[in-house]
């Protein structure tokens, strides 16, 4: 996580919302297997967010929480998602269509991933 900038940016890619508007913000969500961790990088009293941020924030939050509730349960694979797909290519089906017991992860959370085709891909790909 921490190879990565969390914080504010100084810039108003969307305008100013009020006078105690600080900017943009970069915040980064992960878990350690038990909790969802959300790191702001800076002290931060509010934040907001448009309709699609707001959805997309939602989904990460639900995202992590079903990985630290299925990641230990036996049956369960964890794939590396690159472009939307699985590394490994199990499948064509975009995520949202995959089964319930298959789960995916960033290429950042790779070390999180149990799937052998994926690990393998990601190493050889030298990242
Ligand atoms: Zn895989």
């Amino acid at each position: 996580m921490s190879e990565h900038f969390f914080g504010a940016t100084g810039k108003f890619p969307e305008g100013k919302l009020n006078a105690d508007d600080e900017g943009e913000l970069q915040l980064g969500i992960a878990n350690d297997g038990q909790k969802i961790i959300v790191q702001f990088g800076t002290p931060v009293s509010w934040f907001g967010l448009g309709p699609v941020q707001a959805r997309d924030f939602a989904s990460l939050l639900i995202h992590h929480a079903h990985l630290v509730e299925q990641a230990g349960k036996s049956g369960v694979t964890i794939h590396i998602l690159h472009e939307g797909r699985a590394l490994c290519g199990f499948t064509n089906k975009l995520p949202g269509d995959w089964p319930q017991d298959q789960l995916w992860v960033s290429s950042r959370e790779n070390n999180v991933a149990n799937c052998a085709g994926c690990t393998e891909r990601f190493k050889s790909s030298g990242e």
